[in-house]
């Protein structure tokens, strides 16, 4: 089925929607992104997506490109006329063009490029991934400063997927001065004797919506939390170790580097937290 999918106001077939090539996220990757997660037709989360990019966008002196009610119903109109039940909603606003490269920004009235896209993904809940729990390999964090704006300057991240396929692995743990930052696109934790632990929020990390939902929920269930940094070594040693992001939720992690975490299958605490945040968020889901 040929998507429809939203550019600059017109929702087109994707194989008529066009940007031009003098964009400037096509040429210098300045733009930012957010994805949303749908379940059971309803958007995960939205108001975090939306602060989210606001302040990735203040933080980039971009302007917004419409309102928190047109941003609502561009989602919904595209879920609705993909048909998605379980998947995602792809937003992209970058600083447009103003018909050439430069590397000074354009006009301040030059118009943002919106585009908008889904992505089916039955399963997304009930996903086998993370039943079987994900192998992690630690590599060198060698990205740019500011992790906390979520940019589309994705090429790193790739990459690090790339390595962790490379070596029969699912996905990679950054690792900067000796301590672990983040997953290429998820927040990091491990647990040891029932406490969980995570990298604090800091321009080094992107600030997860999931994270934020996890850590709230975790604390309303009576879980210990410590936001510190931790180093691969203690992960390793640790009774259990997971992800959070908004496209796989909570994902158990059962190898780091070759060590197997516990029992080497999905451990209790992040079975239990991937279940309350699902139930959680399709309850509020819109
Ligand atoms: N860190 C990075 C580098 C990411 O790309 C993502 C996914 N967007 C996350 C963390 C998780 O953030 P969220 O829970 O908002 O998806």
């Amino acid at each position: 089925m040929t998507r429809t999918v939203y550019v600059n106001g017109d929702y087109l077939p994707e194989t008529e929607a066009t940007v031009s090539i003098f964009d400037r996220g096509f040429l210098m990757a300045d733009g930012v992104y957010e994805v949303t997660s749908v379940l059971g037709g309803k958007l995960i989360d939205f108001e975090g997506h939306v602060v989210r990019l606001k302040r990735s966008l203040d933080a980039l002196d971009m302007a917004e490109p419409c309102s928190r009610d047109d941003l609502l119903e561009i989602h919904r109109k595209l879920v609705e006329l993909n048909g998605i039940d379980e998947g995602l909603v792809y937003l992209q606003v970058t600083r447009g063009s103003d018909g050439d490269r430069d590397f000074a920004f354009p006009a301040a009235d030059t118009p943002p490029t919106l585009v908008l896209f889904t992505q089916n993904k039955p399963g997304l809940a009930d996903s086998p991934a993370a039943k079987k729990g994900a192998k992690i390999i630690s590599i060198e964090d060698i990205r740019w400063g500011r992790r906390d704006i979520k940019t589309v300057q994705l090429l790193y991240p790739s990459m690090g997927k790339m390595m962790a396929k490379k070596a029969g692995c699912d996905d990679a743990w950054m690792v900067e001065d000796g301590h672990v930052t983040e997953g290429t696109s998820n927040n990091a934790y491990f647990v040891k004797d029932g406490v969980i632990v995570t990298r604090p929020l800091s321009t080094e990390i992107l600030h997860g919506i999931t994270r934020k939902a996890v850590l709230r929920l975790a604390s309303e269930a009576q879980l210990k939390i410590d936001e510190r940094l931790f180093t691969i070594e203690e992960a390793q040693a640790a009774d259990e170790a997971f992800t959070t992001s908004a496209s796989a939720f909570v994902m158990p992690v059962v190898e780091i580097d070759g060590v197997s975490l516990g029992d080497g299958t999905p451990g209790p605490i992040a079975r239990r937290l991937r279940e309350i945040y699902l139930e959680e968020s399709v309850r509020t889901a819109i």
